[in-house]
């Protein structure tokens, strides 16, 4: 991660390490937070729970797979950071469910770059609006944006989209939203997504080891 940030010109301290612990046991989750994970990405809520209840506040939370509107009670009390938001209905059901609970979380639109049926995501030409409608969201906190490209063989694949992601940042910020992260990148191509403008990585495999299925 930092000779990547380095290769680009940037600062490696604006890269953040998302350790994603999905199928992950949580004595291993345990070591890699002694060792300085200070991030972790779950995919599952029922997950979450359960692990939180282990390795509790040692570490933060952020949620990282896709959510179900009858999960949002239980993530908003959950998680500090939800990178999977991808439609209005959703973000509402968030905002209500925090503004009941009385917090603030943070939020990254998923932004859907491929069109393939399979992923979740906004649409890229959703993004602003979708962006709009949330940064008027009391207890939303609108971070930024998060993708993930199809799969390639070489990492260099995945390059346009990572800077697709970026661009549409960018042009958020110029209509004035105070947007700034970029959560994209995994084991395959972090390194890609470093030079390209990540702000958070999300990676699995490379730290755990092959996971349970
Ligand atoms: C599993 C997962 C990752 C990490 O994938 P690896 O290839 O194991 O690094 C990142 N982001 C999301 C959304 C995931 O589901």
């Amino acid at each position: 991660m930092e000779k990547a940030a380095l290769r680009a010109g940037r600062r490696p301290e604006e890269v953040r390490l998302v350790g994603a612990i999905k199928g992950v046991d949580v004595d291993r989750i345990a070591e890699a937070v002694e060792s300085g994970l200070e991030i972790v990405g779950e995919n599952y809520v029922q997950e979450a729970l359960r692990k939180r209840e282990v390795l509790g506040d040692r570490v933060r939370w952020h949620m990282i797979g896709h959510l179900q509107r009858n999960k949002a009670r239980h993530a908003v009390g959950l998680f500090e950071m939800i990178h999977s938001v991808d439609s209005l209905k959703l973000a509402q059901e968030l905002q209500k469910r925090a503004a009941k609970e009385g917090r603030e979380v943070g939020v990254l639109l998923q932004v859907n770059l491929s069109g393939e049926e399979t992923k979740s995501g906004v649409a890229p030409e959703g993004v602003q609006e979708l962006a709009e409608a949330i940064s008027e969201m009391p207890n939303l906190r609108l971070k930024g944006l998060m993708t993930m490209p199809p799969y390639f063989e070489d990492p260099d694949g995945a390059r346009p989209y990572f800077q697709a992601l970026r661009r549409l940042r960018d042009e958020l910020q110029r209509r004035g939203l105070p947007v700034e992260e970029l959560s994209m990148g995994m084991s395959a191509d972090f390194e890609v997504a470093i030079e390209e403008g990540a702000t958070l990585v999300r990676v699995g495999t490379a730290i755990f080891g092959q996971r349970r299925p």
